[in-house]
């Protein structure tokens, strides 16, 4: 079989996962069996196949992702669903916020933006910025210092106006850092997302687990966007997010522009992998 064979059979069988509503023992062994089947057709070696399949249905705690991917939280046009953005500075995670909103807006939705990044200097303007070009209306604050407030006020105004996507942005840090999961726990808990959506650059590599773990300790994180696959980055670093937060990756960043955002599709991101 040859390379781009096998990746097309194992995006499918992942695809087939993804689809299904549940996640259990049945589609997890379904899904392994396939790739197995494309992975020996590429001559890779019993044994190891074999392996593989054991040592997944060990790592995979099939209750946890009862209690993850199988709830997986769904927000519904016409009712109000509050969305939480989070992730290290530089990201992209601005830029995704209104991307989101924007892609929501072409499809009907009410979306609304509220900056709750107080750290970084213009990051309100930067998210005023974006909304106006995308006509999106905002919240913010050039003079209170306090996230968890901002957040509130935002949520509590937009819900009165009926907008039925409420879009917090917060903020981020260059690193890791406690300061940082304790102000996420803190405005999550103000909020009460409907969903919590970790934004990574596709470049960080190797980081990903560590990164994308720390966060969904603080909150719970429910999906994960990918920014900068325009980039060199085969974005490798999805895989180690998804694993580490248990969540899907639902859309990609491809460029600086708002249109510049896609569903994500597993065929391409799997062949862009292998390739
Ligand atoms: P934040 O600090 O996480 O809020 O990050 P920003 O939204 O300010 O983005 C940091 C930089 O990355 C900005 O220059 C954005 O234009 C850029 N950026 C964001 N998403 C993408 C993307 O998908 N592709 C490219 N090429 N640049 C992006």
């Amino acid at each position: 079989m040859v390379l781009a064979q096998l990746g097309g059979s194992i995006a499918r069988a992942l695809q087939q996962m993804s689809n299904a509503t549940i996640i259990d023992e049945k589609v997890l062994s379904e899904c392994l069996n396939e790739i197995s089947r494309a992975l020996l057709q590429s001559d890779v070696q019993f044994k190891l196949v074999r392996d593989m399949q054991a040592n997944i249905k060990r790592i995979v705690n099939l209750d946890d992702l009862a209690a993850g991917h199988n709830k997986r939280r769904i927000i519904q046009q016409g009712k109000t669903s509050v969305v939480m953005f989070v992730g290290l500075q530089g990201s992209g995670k601005t830029t995704t916020c209104t991307k989101y909103a924007y892609y929501h807006q072409k499809k009907g939705w009410k979306p609304a933006l509220v900056c709750a990044d107080t750290f970084r200097a213009g990051a309100f303007d930067q998210l005023k910025q974006n909304a106006t070009k995308t006509k999106i209306p905002y919240y913010g604050s050039y003079m209170e210092s306090d996230p968890v407030k901002i957040a509130v006020e935002g949520v509590e105004t937009f819900k009165k106006e009926n907008r039925d996507l409420i879009i917090v942005d917060t903020s981020g840090r260059h690193k890791q850092e406690a300061a940082l999961f304790e102000e996420m726990r803190q405005v999550s808990e103000a909020t009460k997302p409907d969903l919590i959506i970790f934004v990574m650059d596709s470049s960080i590599g190797q980081a990903a687990f560590d990164q994308a773990q720390a966060f969904k300790q603080s909150v719970a994180v429910g999906a994960v966007i990918i920014t900068k696959m325009d980039g060199h980055a085969k974005g490798g670093g999805a895989l180690s997010a998804v694993a580490a937060t248990k969540s899907p990756v639902i859309f990609i960043g491809t460029g600086e522009h708002m249109e510049e955002f896609e569903v994500f599709d597993v065929k391409p991101f799997v062949s862009r992998l292998l390739g």
